[in-house]
C-alpha cells in the first residue's frame, strides 16, 4: 500500500492485539512476508470460534444428532440396547480437543516467530503498548483483532444468566432451559439442548427467528423445531431472573405467570471488544456499538492502526474475519497490489437440527431491489427420513433474476445444507444462471440433485 515515510526505529513492524482468527491470520501470514511481529492475547489463542465458538458448537451438534440417528436406525435393521448419554464425557473430549487446537495455533505463531504475550495490551502511545505485566513497547502498525463478546442485556437478575460462553462446561444439563435470543446461537444451542433431551424454551423479543434468513427456511425451522419439542414464545421480553431455593432460577417473562427453569441463556448478540484498549486516547473513531469503523482495507481513521474481525462488526463470521487478516497482511506487507475483501455475496450457515444454509438475497429483499425474479422451490422428504419414517421434510429454494435468469439466492434447510450450500455458493457468486444449472447432470440420488432439477 502507501509506502510508510516513518523512519523511527520500533520493537516491532506490527503489534496484534488479540489472537483469535483474524488476528492470528493477520500475525502469521505479516510475518510470512517478513514483518517482525508480537501478538497480544489474554484469554486462549484461538479466540471464539476455536476456544467457545463455532469449533467446540459443532462437535456438540455432532454429539447430538446421534440421538436421531440412534432413533433412526432401528428402522434400518440396527437393534440397539440400551441407551444413555454421558454430557460430561462429551464435554470433556470436546474440551480436549479444543486445548489441542490451541496448542496448535500457538505453535503456528511460534513457528513463524511470532512473540506471543499471554496478557491484555493496551495502546498508550501513539506507536507504543503498555502491556499488563507493565512492559512497554513500540510498533510501526498496530492491529486490533480483539473479536467481540456476548451482549447480557439489563433485566433485574441477569447475572444469574450464562451465555454460550459457559454452555461448553455445564457441569450438568439442565432439565429444563430457557434461551434468550431468535438467532444463531439460540437456535444451534436449542437444537443441541434438545437433542440431549432437555425441555428448551426459546424466548424471542420480536415475532421472528433468524430475521436475516428468507422467510420459507425460517418457517421451516420453526415448524420442525417445535414438532421436535423446542417451545417458543414471540413478542416476550425478561422482567427478572431471581435464586431459587430449591436450585434453578424462577423467571418471570412479560405476559406470563412466574416459572421454575434450572438454566437460563442469553443469546441476544454480540458486542465488539473496544473497551479499555487506549482507541479513544488513540483517537481511533468508534461506531454506535462501540465497533472500530475502518475503511476497505481495514484501516481506522489512524493512519498505522488497523482493526480486523468481529471487532469491526462488519459481517461477524470466523470466515470473513481470516479474510480480513489476510487481506491486511499482504495489503501491508505483501509485494502485491493492495487487497480489500468482498463482502459481497457471503455464504452462512445455522447448524440447528435440521441446519439452515444461505448465499445471495432472500426472496423478499430480490423482489425490493430487483423487482422481476422468479423462485423455484423444492420441498421434498430426504430418503434417509423417508424410511426412518422421520416426518420432516427439506427445503430447498433459488431466486433468479426474471430478467436474465442470473440466480442471486439459494437457500435451504436439509441434512447437510452447509456442505452443498459451500459448492453452490461459487456458482451464485460466480454469477451463474438457472440455465447453467439445469445443464448439469444430477448426481443420483442425492439431496443436493434438487438443485439442478428445479422447475
Ligand atoms: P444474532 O444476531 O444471530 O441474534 C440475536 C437475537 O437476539 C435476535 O433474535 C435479536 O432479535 C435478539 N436480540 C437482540 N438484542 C436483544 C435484546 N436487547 N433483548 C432481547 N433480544 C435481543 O446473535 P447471536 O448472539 O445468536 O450470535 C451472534 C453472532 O455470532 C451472529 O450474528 C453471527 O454473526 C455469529 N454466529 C455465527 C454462527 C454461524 O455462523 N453458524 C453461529 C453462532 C454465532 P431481533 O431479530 O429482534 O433483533
Amino acid at each position: 500500500m502507501a509506502a510508510n515515510s516513518d523512519t523511527t526505529e520500533y520493537d516491532y513492524d506490527l503489534f496484534t492485539i488479540g489472537g483469535g482468527s483474524g488476528g492470528v491470520r493477520a500475525s502469521r501470514v505479516s510475518a510470512a512476508h517478513g514483518a517482525k511481529v508480537a501478538l497480544a492475547e489474554e484469554h486462549r489463542v484461538g479466540g471464539t470460534c476455536v476456544i467457545r465458538g463455532c469449533v467446540p458448537k459443532k462437535m456438540l451438534v455432532y454429539g447430538a444428532h446421534f440421538a436421531e440417528d440412534l432413533e433412526d436406525c432401528q428402522k434400518f435393521g440396527w437393534e440397539i440396547g440400551e441407551r444413555k448419554f454421558d454430557w460430561k464425557v462429551l464435554r470433556d473430549n470436546v474440551l480436549a480437543d479444543v486445548d489441542r487446537l490451541e496448542g496448535a495455533y500457538t505453535e503456528t505463531l511460534e513457528n513463524h516467530d511470532v512473540t506471543i504475550f499471554k496478557e491484555r495490551a493496551e495502546i498508550t502511545g501513539p506507536h507504543e503498548i503498555t502491556l499488563a505485566s507493565g512492559k512497554t513497547v513500540t510498533a510501526r502498525h498496530i492491529l486490533i483483532a480483539t473479536g467481540a463478546r456476548p451482549h447480557m442485556p439489563e433485566c433485574q437478575g441477569a447475572d444469574h444468566a450464562i451465555s454460550s460462553n459457559e454452555a461448553f462446561h455445564l457441569d450438568e444439563l439442565p432439565k429444563k432451559i430457557i434461551i434468550a435470543g431468535g438467532g444463531y446461537i439460540a437456535n444451534e444451542f436449542a437444537g443441541i439442548f434438545n437433542e440431549f433431551g432437555c425441555d428448551v424454551h426459546i424466548v424471542n423479543r420480536g415475532d421472528r427467528l433468524l430475521r436475516h434468513y428468507d422467510e420459507a427456511v425460517r418457517d421451516r425451522l420453526l415448524q420442525i423445531s417445535t414438532m421436535k419439542g423446542i417451545k417458543f414464545r414471540f413478542n416476550t421480553t425478561f422482567e427478572y431472573i431471581k435464586p431459587c431455593d430449591e436450585g434453578g432460577y424462577f423467571v418471570k417473562l412479560s405476559d406470563c405467570e412466574e416459572e421454575r427453569a434450572d438454566l437460563v441463556m442469553f443469546a441476544v448478540g454480540r458486542l465488539p471488544n473496544t473497551e479499555g484498549l487506549g482507541l479513544e486516547n488513540a483517537g481511533v473513531e468508534l461506531g454506535d456499538k462501540g465497533e472500530v469503523k475502518v475503511d476497505r482495507f481495514s484501516k481506522t481513521n489512524i493512519d498505522h492502526i488497523y482493526a480486523v474481525g468481529d471487532v469491526t462488526d462488519r459481517v461477524q463470521l470466523t470466515p470473513v474475519a481470516i479474510r480480513e487478516g489476510q487481506a491486511f497482511a499482504d495489503t501491508l506487507f505483501g509485494k502485491g497490489d493492495p487487497v480489500a475483501v468482498d463482502h459481497g455475496c457471503i455464504p452462512s450457515a445455522v447448524f440447528s437440527h435440521p441446519p439452515i444454509a444461505a448465499v445471495g438475497m432472500t426472496e423478499g429483499e430480490a423482489k425490493n431491489k430487483l423487482g422481476s425474479v422468479k423462485v423455484y422451490l423444492s420441498d421434498f422428504r430426504p430418503m434417509k427420513n423417508v424410511l426412518a419414517g422421520r416426518n420432516e421434510r427439506s427445503l430447498i429454494k433459488m431466486i433468479c433474476d426474471g430478467e436474465n435468469g442470473k440466480i442471486v439466492g439459494i437457500h435451504m434447510i436439509a441434512p447437510d445444507a452447509p456442505e452443498m450450500m459451500q459448492a453452490a455458493a461459487i456458482a451464485v457468486k460466480a454469477g451463474l444462471t438457472k440455465a447453467d444449472f439445469d445443464a448439469t447432470v444430477a448426481i443420483h440420488p442425492t439431496m443436493a440433485e434438487e438443485m439442478v432439477l428445479m422447475r
